[in-house]
């Protein structure tokens, strides 16, 4: 079983497992700070004729950083057969990268062949924000293994110019933590970011969310990877992220608790003004739909709407409110008016007269 006492859990590696100098170099270095060794023997290509990973070649080598630094292991499997061979040559630990994650039939066989063994195995969401998608994922891989099952947040593609290479949207990785309370989390915050100087802010904010480790890619000379460049860190880059790094407690204790109680009990009870006072304001919302239903207008007045939107934000700037965040949660009560209003006008249709 895999210790998660310290936080973060770190595994760090190159993205590409390349030569048996660069995965021992690079082992080398990171070998008083990583948890776990990371390194791609086949690696999932968007375009063919890129590199494609050195494959079985590899797997002596990851035997040689066990053996020679002490460091457990691990590389992605995207099949049966893959898992066949890390089974057969003792790899501590495997992961199913994120465009395995998409297929079921891809995951249940990797499933199947892992029946009965007890390697830990951390399966990254798919490549887009499917919660359930991931979800499903995690219990068809943890119905297998009896070793650990972690989840490994690396972040969801999206199409066009963007500043993450895969947008982070942390309420997927919230979401399955709710929902499966026991899984652990990691988070990948090298190929959310897709380049260097995001990784730190990335690393930290999972932190801040109370993650459970980071799997972060290291080279020993990244300008020369062959793959992923853009995004790996020099082991000495690597280290220095890695202790700037601020890790606060997850839980309160008792005094925190107590002190921060009144403050909670004051939050419950502006949280019930707030639902009431929306309450109200769909009940008026009502009344005008009625009211439009009656005299035949549109639901949607789009001056009115104007008028409400520049009104609001001088409040926002008189109370101090962040103004994107004012608009957001306007936008959202508008919305729930306008369906209730639609509901109204459209009740009774087909009825005859
Ligand atoms: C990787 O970890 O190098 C990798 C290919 O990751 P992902 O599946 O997240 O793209
Ligand atoms: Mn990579």
């Amino acid at each position: 079983m895999m210790n998660f006492e310290k936080r973060p859990v770190l595994i760090s590696g190159p993205c590409s497992a390349e030569s048996r100098d660069q995965v021992m170099s690079t082992a080398r270095a990171l070998q008083s700070t990583a948890n776990y060794f990371r390194a791609g023997l086949w690696k999932p290509r968007t375009r063919p004729n890129e590199f494609e990973g050195v494959g079985e070649k590899g797997l002596p080598w990851l035997k040689d950083v066990q053996e020679s630094y002490g460091l457990p292991v691990m590389t992605e499997v995207a099949n049966a057969e893959h898992v066949d061979l890390v089974l057969k040559n003792g790899i501590d630990a495997v992961w199913i990268g994120a465009r395995t994650t998409v297929s079921p039939f891809a995951v249940q066989s990797i499933a199947d062949a892992l029946k009965g063994t007890n390697l830990p195995v951390f399966v990254k969401n798919p490549i887009h924000a499917d919660l359930k998608l991931w979800i499903g994922a995690v219990e068809r891989i943890d119905s297998a293994t009896k070793g650990d099952v972690i989840a490994l947040h690396r972040g969801f593609s999206s199409y066009g110019l963007k500043k993450f290479r895969n947008a982070p949207m942390w309420e997927i990785p919230i979401g399955l933590r709710s929902e499966m309370p026991d899984i652990k989390m990691f988070c990948d915050p090298s190929h959310i970011s897709g380049k260097r100087d995001l990784i730190q802010s990335i690393a930290q904010k999972a932190m801040d969310l109370g993650m459970d480790g980071l799997m972060i890619e290291s080279h020993i000379n990244p300008q020369v990877a062959l793959s992923d460049a853009k995004q790996q860190l020099s082991p000495k880059d690597l280290i220095s992220l890695i202790s700037s790094l601020k890790i606060r407690d997850l839980t309160l204790d008792k005094a925190q608790t107590l002190d921060l109680r009144d403050l909670r009990i004051e939050l419950d009870s502006i949280d019930e003004r707030l639902v009431e006072l929306l309450s109200g304001r769909m009940n008026i919302a009502r009344a005008i739909g009625k009211y439009k239903k009656e005299n035949g207008l549109t639901v949607l007045q789009l001056s009115r709407w104007k008028e409400i939107m520049s009104s609001r934000k001088v409040w926002s700037e008189e109370m101090g409110i962040e103004q994107d965040f004012l608009r957001s949660v306007l936008e959202q009560v508008h919305k729930e008016s306008i369906r209730i209003q639609t509901e109204i006008l459209n009740s009774g249709l087909g009825e005859g007269s």
